[in-house]
C-alpha cells in the first residue's frame, strides 16, 4: 500500500508541479485529488520548453506514468480539451493508456462560469480566477450538478442541462448589461468539447483500488491542488476555495483508503505568494523590496499566475502557518518538506526575516489561530538570519550550500519539526538538491 500524498503547505503555487514532476519518475500512477483548472503548475521538460498544467497531472511528462483526475476534481471540458491539446502540441503523446478521468468527477457548466464572473464583477468578489469552481461545488452540494459520466451516459441530457442552466441565468446577464450570447450555440459547443473527452472517462476509483490491492502495489502519487490556507474548512474562509487540499482530501478525492497513504511531502517556497484576497500576516508592502523579490517579470519563476496572469503578492516565511498545516496534514505519517526557491533567499539582501511567531491580543502563538479575523488581529514577530551572496543555482549537493544556506534550512526544519528532503534552487527540473 503505497501513496504518497503531496500538497501545498502555505498559500498555493509553492512549486508542488515541479517536485510531482520530479517525483513521478518513480511512480506509476499520478492523481490529482481537488480542484480544477483554477490551479496552475509549471513544469519545465528535460529540453527546457515549459509546460503550463491545469487539471491534467504533472507525471504526463513521463512516458511510463499514468495520470488520473479524480472523483475530487472540477472539469471544464472546454479547458480540459485545450490542455490535452496544448501538451500533445509539445511531443507528448496523451491517450487513455497514460490519461484517466473519473465518471464521478463534476463539470463546470457554461452558467457556472458566467455565475462566476457575475459575483468577481460585484461586492461579493473574492479574487476568483472565475473558473466557476465555486459554483460547480454548490451545485454538486445541492445535488443538482452533471458528473462527468453523462459525457458518456446522455450527452443530449448534458445539451440540455447547459442549454437550461444558460436559459434560466439569462434574465440576470440582461439585467446587469453583460453581452448577449447565443446560448444554444454555447452549449452545443460544450457538448462537443465533453464529447472529445469521452475515451477517458471510467470508473477510477475501482481502478485505482484494484492496482493498489495487487500482490506487488503500483506507487502512486496523489497530487494535490492550491493549499493549506485555501482549504474549504482548514483555510482562511470564506477566502479559501471549495474543496479539501489538506492530505485528508486525498482519500476522498481519490476514492482510496487512509490506511494507504504512506508519505506526506508538504511543499513550502522560501517566499510564499498569494493570488487573490485575504490576510496575509508576513505580506512585504515595502515597493523597493517587492521590486528587488520579483526581479524579472519574463522569468519562467516569475511570480504571476500560472492561470490569471496576475501579479502575486508576496511575503516572509511564516513559521505559525506552517506548523498548522503541518498539524492538520498529520507530523506524525512519515512527512517532509519541499521546499522551493531557495536561490530567492539571497534577493532579500543581509538578513532574512523569518516570521517565527504571532503576537495577538497580547498573546504570543507558535500556532497560527484558525479564522481569517484572527489573522487578520495578528502580528508576526521576526528573526533573522544571515544571508549568503554567492548563487547557488548549480549546486545539487547540500553540503557544497553556502554555510548561511545550509542553515536556513536546519533553522527551518529546526522549528518545524519536519525534515526538508527535497529544496529547490531554480525552475528546472535539475534545479534540485535532494537530501
Ligand atoms: P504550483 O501551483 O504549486 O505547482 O506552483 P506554480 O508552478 O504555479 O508556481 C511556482 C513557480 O515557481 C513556477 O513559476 C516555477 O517555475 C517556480 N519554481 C518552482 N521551484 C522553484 C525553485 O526552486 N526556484 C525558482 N527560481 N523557481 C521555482
Ligand atoms: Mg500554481
Amino acid at each position: 500500500m503505497a501513496i504518497d500524498v503531496i500538497v501545498g503547505l502555505q498559500r498555493g503555487d509553492e512549486g508542488k508541479g515541479r517536485f510531482v514532476d520530479m517525483l513521478a519518475e518513480d511512480s506509476n500512477v499520478v492523481a490529482r485529488f481537488n480542484g480544477g483548472n483554477n490551479a496552475g503548475h509549471t513544469v519545465v521538460l528535460p529540453d527546457g520548453r515549459d509546460l503550463a498544467l491545469h487539471l491534467v497531472p504533472s507525471g504526463i511528462a513521463h512516458s511510463h506514468t499514468m495520470n488520473i483526475i479524480g472523483n475530487g476534481t472540477l472539469i471544464n471540458p472546454i479547458k480540459l480539451v485545450e490542455e490535452i491539446e496544448d501538451i500533445k502540441s509539445k511531443g507528448i503523446k496523451v491517450s487513455r493508456d497514460n490519461l484517466k478521468l473519473s465518471s464521478a468527477s463534476h463539470l463546470i457548466l457554461p452558467h457556472h462560469i458566467y455565475d462566476d464572473e457575475i459575483r468577481e464583477a460585484g461586492a461579493g468578489g473574492q479574487g476568483s480566477t472565475k473558473s466557476g469552481i465555486a459554483q460547480v461545488s454548490s451545485y454538486k452540494a445541492m445535488r443538482t450538478g452533471a458528473r462527468t459520466e453523462i459525457i458518456k451516459n446522455s450527452p443530449k441530457k448534458l445539451e440540455e442541462l447547459a442549454y437550461d442552466g444558460l436559459m434560466a441565468q439569462k434574465p440576470l446577464r440582461e439585467a446587469l448589461g453583460l453581452p448577449s450570447i447565443n446560448e444554444k450555440e454555447v452549449a452545443k459547443k460544450y457538448v462537443e468539447y465533453a464529447q472529445m473527452l469521452r475515451e477517458y472517462v471510467t470508473d477510477t476509483v475501482f481502478w485505482l483500488n484494484q492496482q493498489l490491492r495487487k500482490p506487488k502495489p503500483v506507487k502512486v502519487l496523489a497530487e494535490g491542488a492550491q493549499a493549506f490556507l485555501l482549504d474549504i474548512d482548514h483555510g482562511m474562509y470564506p477566502f479559501t476555495t471549495s474543496s479539501s487540499t489538506t492530505s485528508g482530501g486525498a482519500t476522498i478525492g481519490l476514492g482510496v483508503p487512509p490506511s494507504f497513504i504512506k508519505n506526506i511531502v508538504g511543499v513550502a517556497k522560501a517566499i510564499q505568494s498569494h493570488v487573490g484576497g485575504g490576510p496575509f500576516v508576513t505580506e512585504i508592502h515595502d515597493k523597493k523590496l517587492l521590486k528587488q523579490l520579483h526581479g524579472d517579470m519574463k522569468k519562467i519563476d516569475a511570480e504571476k499566475g500560472t492561470t490569471t496572469g496576475r501579479v502575486r503578492r508576496l511575503g516572509y516565511f511564516d513559521l505559525p502557518q506552517i506548523r498548522r498545516a503541518q498539524m492538520v496534514n498529520g507530523e506524525e505519517t512519515n512527512q517532509v518538506m519541499a521546499l522551493s526557491k531557495l536561490d530567492w533567499v539571497q534577493r532579500f539582501g543581509d538578513k532574512i526575516p523569518i516570521c517565527v511567531a504571532y503576537q495577538r491580543k497580547g498573546k504570543t502563538l507558535k500556532i497560527a489561530p484558525d479564522a481569517a479575523y484572527k489573522l487578520d488581529q495578528s502580528e508576526p514577530v521576526y528573526e533573522y538570519l544571515p544571508n549568503w551572496e554567492e548563487d547557488i543555482t548549480h549546486i545539487r549537493d547540500f553540503e557544497k550550500l553556502p554555510i548561511n544556506a545550509q542553515n536556513y534550512i536546519n533553522y527551518i526544519e529546526h522549528q518545524t519539526g519536519i525534515p526538508i528532503s527535497m529544496i529547490g534552487v531554480g525552475p528546472q527540473r535539475d534545479q534540485v538538491i535532494t537530501r
